[in-house]
């Protein structure tokens, strides 16, 4: 991929995070030149899960990931929607078909072991880290960035990748991300000796009024996640995440019995405000892009955004291709054929989130496998690689 056919086209992508590492991965195999710049000076392990829908999967096995995948994941074989209190199925989404259906399965992961994997894509030179971007210009042929340690990159093309308080965003528009109402308690809970309603490979959603509970085995069955999210009125800590109490999450779910022994088996959990952005900004100018959280952050009720990030470095890959020596025109493709869809699965996210919390306690009559029905087939069929 050349830039007026005269250079190979360098990408720098600001961000080591999932979205990042899978831009950097796609763009390599694409024969596309990438450095991916990450504040951390190391990755770290936050201990928690990932479900990754047939939508992000099929995109991970065509980067030549099928089988690493499938090797640190759960086939998930279902999501369960329960009611906290009675415990009683109000729905089902079967996911027997997934392949069939969708060309790739359900995954539940860590997320640990899924940043892994896309890192081990990598050549070591190609993620640099200790490199907290603190600004970015653009000029009509480059676009260069610079780092907190005083250092700086040059490069054709500039990707954001760096999750919701993103430099990159910053840099063109001083806005902050709000609260939002929620906030979860997350914990990872060796699977050995939990009843078997927490350990069968399915994600069970426990609801009910004002708060949720989400379940499910990760590390080949190993493990047992779980991300409790109830509503509070504000978030005062200054950092996004905190050590949470064992004991707040069990006074939160007193009364939904079932959940006791898995919140119990957890040694510690951590705590996390939930943030968003409403849909304002461009996510484009001329050389530089947002992609994943840094453009378009979600909660994480549909549990897509991750996938979100996936879709995008893969359509971002697809469109610097195809418009290679015309970088304004490709980010420009990229944005009208992502935007849309992504403001489409945030505004999703936002309304499970009244679904989830409602006090309907009725079970459904006859719950039955939704899957069929096609409500989903919007979300877990699309193609992002074809523009
Ligand atoms: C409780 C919870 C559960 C979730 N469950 C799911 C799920 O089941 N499925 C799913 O698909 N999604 C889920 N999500 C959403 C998912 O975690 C995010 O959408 C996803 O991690 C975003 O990835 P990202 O790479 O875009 O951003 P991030 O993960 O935020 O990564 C950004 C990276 O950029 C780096 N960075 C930040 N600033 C700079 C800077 N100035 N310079 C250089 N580097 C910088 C950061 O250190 C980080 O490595 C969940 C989210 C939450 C909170």
């Amino acid at each position: 991929m050349t830039v007026g056919d005269t250079k190979p086209l360098e990408v720098a992508v600001v961000g080591a995070g999932i979205t990042g590492l899978t831009l950097a991965a796609a763009l390599r195999r694409a024969g596309i030149g990438v450095v991916v710049y990450e504040k951390t000076n190391a990755f770290g392990d936050i201990g928690a899960g990932i479900q990754l829908a047939p939508n992000a999967v099929r995109l991970l096995h065509r980067l030549g990931l099928a089988d690493a995948l499938a090797a640190v994941s759960v086939r998930s074989t279902a999501i369960e929607i329960r009611d906290g209190h009675t415990g009683r199925v109000r729905d089902l989404i079967s996911l027997d078909d997934c392949e069939n259906r969708y060309g790739a399965p359900y995954y539940l992961l860590t997320r640990f072991d899924l940043h892994t994997l896309l890192a081990s894509q990598l050549p070591n030179d190609v993620v640099q880290l200790g490199k907290a971007c603190v600004s970015v210009t653009e000029s009509d042929a480059v676009v260069q960035c610079r780092f907190a340690d005083g250092t700086g990159a040059e490069a054709d093309v500039l990707i954001g990748a760096d999750g919701i308080r993103s430099a990159v965003r910053g840099a063109r528009m001083d806005d902050r991300p709000d609260y939002s109402g929620y906030s979860v308690y997350r914990g990872l809970v060796d699977a050995n000796g939990l009843p078997i309603s927490f350990t069968e490979p399915r994600s069970v959603i426990w609801t009910g009024t004002d708060r949720h509970f989400v379940c499910y085995p990760v590390a080949g069955g190993r493990m047992v996640n779980f991300v409790a999210t109830v509503s509070a009125q504000a978030w005062g800590a200054e950092s996004w995440s905190e050590p949470g109490e064992v004991d707040d999450v069990l006074d939160a779910f007193a009364d939904w019995d079932s959940l006791r022994p898995l919140i119990e088996a957890a040694g510690t959990v951590t705590r996390w405000g939930l943030h968003v952005r409403e849909d304002g900004l461009d996510w484009t100018t001329d050389r530089t892009a947002l992609a994943g959280d840094a453009a378009h952050p979600m909660l994480p009720f549909t549990a897509q955004g991750a996938g979100q990030g996936i879709e995008d470095a893969v359509a971002l890959t697809a469109a610097l291709t195809r418009h290679g020596d015309n970088v304004p025109l490709a980010l420009q493709a990229y944005e009208q054929a992502r935007r849309p869809r992504a403001v489409k699965v945030q505004t999703l996210s936002r309304d499970m989130a009244r679904t989830f919390h409602s006090n309907a306690t009725e079970p459904q009559q006859h719950p039955e496998a939704r899957l069929a029905s096609d409500s989903l087939d919007w979300l877990f069929n699309h193609d992002a690689e074809a523009l």
